[in-house]
């Protein structure tokens, strides 16, 4: 049950990455108390790059980021639709390190500080009655003691735990084989023969960095449209993995290469190892359900998960996704019923389903749906729609990351107004 009482009403926001920072910011502006709890010894979450790699089976990284890594979406998108980039960074497309920058100074701007706990996991969240109760390990300390929320925003990343399919003879193959999680620096493939499973952003991108060093890159996917990759000399592209041999693999066309490292760029799974199962959220091939408006726990609707959407614009759909769930935490809208919640996921589902996209896997997946969605929870929720010249500016740049990789992030844009903008200085109509 919603509380009416301001005062009474806490707010647990775990991670302080993008989706976590967004979260609180908006959260401490609608007058809740909230606090957010990282894990990390800083904020950024994806964005920080770091070297470190798993001391043992049980370790975990955080951070996919790599070196060398430039923006795949321009930073005129990429900033909050209430806190943009600095005018003077003179790019579109940016390092890990600007976007660093920008969240810590997103932080300092809002005074966000002093509710942010670092060094402290969220190891536990279990609904009670008309709360929530949430154990938090203090890693400076080594305590854990239980805490009581009201709302819990579950921002914990999702591009952590790789997604690895299962493909015939990999355990015969004896050269190296990791996933892209954990992919740091091109010069350790230095002249290999490398083979990269996967033509999505991080596929492609990585493709770009590896051939640099490597004497020759298979670029192996079953994208119907084949990526331009005539700029980079030494990548031949190769259609799925039937099987793995020893020291190679044969493709679905017949043919054979041998390499000597293998690396997947399949993507990752969603988890959320801190969620009792009492929480009533499942992830069922990689589909987290029910959720209403993939936002909303139906179970339990004080939860709400941000940022799952794929094929965004990630921080316009997290500030969005956190206004749209504040109107309801703060009692200005109500909720629809728990019926009526599920018979819209269904009803989702179905269209979804029946525009083709039949694999659960993809249940999330957004592109040019997102608009459709930014409408929805606009409407719904009577909160402000992100601006036509995003809507615009993204259209512009849809999968360029993968058609156009040799020559896009050349490009420089520049808002104009909220409808427009400017291309290298010429207008888009
Ligand atoms: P994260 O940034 O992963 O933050 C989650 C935080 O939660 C972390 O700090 C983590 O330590 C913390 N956490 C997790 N579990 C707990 C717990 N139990 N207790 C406490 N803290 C916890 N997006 C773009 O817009 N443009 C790009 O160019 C782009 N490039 C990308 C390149 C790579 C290689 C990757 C992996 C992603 C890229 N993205 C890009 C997507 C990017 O990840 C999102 O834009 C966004 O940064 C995700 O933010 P998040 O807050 O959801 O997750």
């Amino acid at each position: 049950m919603i509380k009416t009482s301001v005062d009474k009403r806490r707010v647990c926001v775990i991670g302080a990455g993008t989706a976590g920072l967004c979260a609180l910011k908006n959260s401490l502006e609608a007058g809740l108390d909230a606090v957010a709890y990282e894990r990390g010894t800083e904020i950024g979450g994806t964005w920080i790059f770091s070297e470190e790699m798993p001391k043992n089976e049980y370790d975990e990284v955080h951070s996919s980021m790599y070196e060398g890594l430039r923006t795949n979406l321009p930073k005129e998108v990429m900033g909050y639709p209430d806190y943009s980039y600095p005018d003077d960074i003179a790019e579109s497309f940016i390092t890990s390190n600007q976007v660093l920058e920008f969240l810590r100074s997103y932080a300092e701007h809002f005074k966000l500080k002093p509710h942010i706990k670092l060094q402290h996991e969220v190891i536990r969240v279990r609904p009670r009655l008309d709360d929530w109760e949430v154990y938090v390990w203090d890693h400076s300390t080594d305590t854990c003691d239980p805490i009581y929320y009201d709302f819990v925003y579950v921002c914990n990343g999702h591009y952590t735990e790789p997604d690895l399919p299962e493909v015939e003879g990999l355990d015969l193959f004896e050269g190296k084989k990791m996933h892209s999680h954990l992919y740091r620096k091109a010069d350790k493939f230095k002249d290999a023969r490398v083979l990269i499973i996967g033509a999505g952003p991080s596929g492609m991108d990585i493709t770009n960095h590896v051939r640099e060093a490597a004497k020759q890159v298979f670029l192996s996917h079953h994208l119907s449209t084949t990526p331009n990759t005539a700029f980079m000399g030494n990548v031949t592209q190769k259609p799925d993995v039937q099987r793995f041999t020893k020291d190679g693999a044969v493709f679905t066309d017949g043919s054979t290469e041998s390499f000597d490292h293998v690396m997947f760029c399949t993507g990752y799974k969603y988890t959320f190892p801190c969620l009792s199962t009492d929480v009533g959220v499942q992830v069922i091939d990689n589909f987290v359900q029910p959720l209403w408006k993939h936002c909303v726990n139906i179970n339990h609707p004080t939860m709400a998960f941000v940022g799952l959407p794929f094929n965004v614009i990630p921080t316009h759909i997290f500030d969005m996704q956190v206004r749209f769930t504040l109107k309801f935490f703060t009692g200005q809208r109500k909720f629809p019923s728990r019926e009526q919640m599920i018979a819209d996921l269904e009803q989702e589902i179905g269209e979804r389903w029946g525009c083709g996209v039949r694999n659960q896997n993809k249940a999330h997946q957004m592109g040019e749906r997102q608009f459709v969605y930014y409408n929805e929870l606009a409407s719904i929720a009577g909160i402000e729609n992100i601006k036509p010249v995003i809507h615009k500016l993204m259209k512009d740049c849809g999968k360029k990351y993968i058609f156009e990789l040799d020559t896009y992030r050349s490009n420089k844009y520049t808002i104009v107004d909220d409808e427009n903008f400017l291309k290298n200085g010429e207008a888009i109509v």
